[in-house]
């Protein structure tokens, strides 16, 4: 009798569902940056009105206390809705979905906590003063890199992961077989440059904003191009505000790239021509 041949078993790796790593690095660096004004802020609270103990002393405990009790939360997070929209059918009271804003009602819930007589004092909370001493207690923190960006990192890892349910962002997990295309041609965080040849580069989904932002610039570099030696730097921007005035529709703003600019531009000119003759 023949051994029959071992079987190695179903290939899982294809059914993988892996997240794509522009979404998430994203996510995580924005939430990881806002861990650092968090701190800051229960570490004023905490402190306001005591003589005997400052921010920087109180911070090692409270980073602590905070990164324990925030990551407890987000471990109970999506079942503790789940029971929640179960008891309650309420839907004014749904707690919010972008894990961001999850996490910050965390670090609320953990800071009221920790604000001592005068924290709860209103008024203090929306003070300028307050707000200045955070300020400068971030700045400090920075400084001595007593909270490095990558440190803070790793702890927003763990927190997305667990306020994420699964599915719910199912355009950012792909199979492995699609992420490729995924990341070159729609992940709206792929890093692109500026398309006039800005010195910039952005995620794809603020190309938009970009080309709004700084259409004075890419128009100057596209006339320079368009007509050559005709024109002064000052002639230039003349033209272009010229331009951007008979641009009712704000075609010049919508395009996205250098050819439809430059067709904007030379019906722009075309019109402007035959108004003034
Ligand atoms: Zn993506
Ligand atoms: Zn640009």
């Amino acid at each position: 009798m023949e051994l029959p041949v071992a079987d190695p078993g179903p290939v899982r790796a294809e059914g993988l569902l892996l997240q794509c790593p522009y979404c998430d690095s994203e996510a995580m660096h924005k939430l990881a940056q806002f861990l650092l004004p968090g701190l800051a802020a229960v570490c004023i609270d905490c402190t306001t009105g005591d003589l005997f103990r400052k921010p920087s002393v109180v911070a090692v405990d409270m980073r602590k206390e905070m990164v324990d009790y925030v990551t407890q939360r987000s471990e109970t997070f999506i079942s503790d809705s789940l029971i929640e929209s179960e008891a309650s059918q309420d839907q004014e009271n749904e707690m919010p979905v972008d894990p961001f804003e999850i996490v910050s009602i965390f670090m609320d819930d953990f800071s009221s906590t920790k604000r001592n007589i005068i924290g709860h004092v209103s008024g203090w909370l929306m003070s300028d003063s307050r707000e200045d001493k955070i300020d400068d207690f971030v700045q400090e923190m920075e400084m001595t890199r007593f909270w490095p960006l990558e440190r803070r990192e790793v702890i927003a890892e763990v927190l997305l992961k667990n306020v994420e349910p699964e599915n719910q962002n199912c355009e950012k997990r792909l199979l492995r077989r699609d992420m490729d295309r995924h990341c070159v041609t729609v992940c709206p965080m792929r890093p692109m440059k500026c398309p006039f040849g800005c010195d910039s580069s952005f995620p794809e989904r603020n190309l938009e904003q970009h080309c709004s932002e700084f259409l004075q610039a890419h128009l100057h570099k596209l006339l320079k191009v368009i007509h050559k030696k005709g024109f002064t730097d000052e002639g230039l921007k003349d033209h272009a505000l010229l331009l951007e005035k008979h641009d009712n529709d704000g075609k010049l703003a919508k395009s996205r790239d250098v050819r439809s600019l430059t067709n904007v531009v030379k019906n722009l000119e075309a019109k402007i021509k035959d108004d003034s003759s």
